[in-house]
């Protein structure tokens, strides 16, 4: 097998589910956007249906309609993006339950789709999706008599607990919806964290449930093995793939490993990053290419068939501290082209 495998830890998945779910007396959503932050949306909201979790949130209708097709036709999805122009089909057949973030969004909804469940998404200071206080203040009374499900928000600092922004956007979250009512939701990972002033009626973790920051305490759920395609022995002041960035500095073995940016391996990974054989840590030297990666095995004495760039002694946001980013991206960037092998739960 030429391509590497992501092996995916449904067990481990579900355990971060239910280690949230016990931090809060709320009912515990999953958020599984960008095909379950990379890992498989179908595959990962089945486990966590199995696990008790009935309700689901993804970024856009289209997600909505294919998360749809794997889990059947009782689960709650909902939508964050709303009920945009065209999703009115999708919304109605497939019974998706948008969180409208706008006037022209409410309107939409209720012309299109009159009688059709909603939530509603209010912006709390972040501004980025959902409707502001005055524009709240002019609808509420209208859109609470429609019966919305849920009303929401974001937390733009919760992985900063001692932030100010979290105490000033719980206090307008309970300006905007106290006596409304409604069941009401703020926290992602990072608000289950912040303690049970933020959990509301319902918490929407995502990264948490997939082993990232914030949540230190979640279990792995990914590790991603990649197979050596050749190993090459070079003498001193060699050099090793595109532009010559990396030179032999004594007699070296370079493992040729199939992976590349083409499949999430970030290319300003390149010089900076560690493999893995076994507890064995191998550099990855010179550039990541579209397809390949070089590590320099000299140290191990055997040649690998296998070399791990996720695992037990790498994780999401070990790689992703390497080039300034997150877990999150990491994760959503893993490529179409590995075999994803899930582990039951
Ligand atoms: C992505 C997202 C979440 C989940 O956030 P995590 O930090 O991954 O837990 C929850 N709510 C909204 C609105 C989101 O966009």
């Amino acid at each position: 097998m030429s391509t590497g495998i992501l092996s995916i830890d449904l067990a481990a998945l579900v355990a971060n589910w239910r280690a949230l779910d016990a931090k809060s007396a709320a009912e515990t959503a999953a958020v599984v956007k960008a095909d379950g932050y990379g890992l498989g949306a179908g595959r990962v909201a089945r486990s966590l249906l199995n696990a008790g979790c009935r309700t689901f949130f993804v970024a856009t209708a289209e997600e909505g309609a294919g998360l749809r097709q794997s889990i059947g036709p009782e689960p709650e999805i909902r939508v964050f993006s709303g009920h945009m122009a065209g999703d009115t089909e999708m919304i109605g057949d497939l019974g998706l339950v948008p969180m409208l973030n706008s006037l022209d969004q409410l309107t939409r909804h209720f012309e299109a789709l009159p009688g059709h469940a909603f939530g509603i998404q209010l912006d709390t200071g972040m501004n980025r999706l959902g409707m502001e206080w005055d524009e709240w203040g002019a609808v509420a009374e209208m859109a609470i008599a429609q019966g919305p499900c849920l009303l929401m928000s974001h937390l733009a600092c919760a992985d900063e607990p001692d932030h100010p922004m979290n105490a000033y956007q719980l206090d307008m979250f309970h300006r905007m919806t106290d006596g409304l009512g409604v069941p009401r939701s703020l926290a992602a990972t990072g608000g289950v964290l912040l303690g049970p002033d933020y959990h509301f009626d319902m918490t929407r973790p995502g990264i948490g449930l997939y082993g990232g920051r914030p949540f230190t305490d979640a279990r792995p759920v990914v590790q991603l093995d990649l197979p050596v395609i050749q190993i090459r022995d070079l003498r001193e002041g060699e050099v090793v793939g595109y532009g010559n960035s990396w030179q032999a500095k004594r007699p070296s073995r370079i493992a040729t490993v199939s992976a590349g940016y083409a499949d999430g391996l970030h290319r300003a990974l390149s010089n900076l990053a560690t493999l893995w054989d076994g507890d064995r840590p191998c550099p990855l030297v010179g550039r990541v290419s579209m397809d390949l990666i070089t590590v320099d095995v000299t140290d191990l004495g055997e040649s690998p068939d296998v070399l791990s760039i996720l695992g037990p002694h790498q994780g999401v946001d070990d790689l992703a501290d390497l080039i300034g980013t997150i877990g999150y991206e990491i994760l959503t960037s893993l490529g179409q082209r590995y075999y994803r092998r899930y582990i039951p739960g």
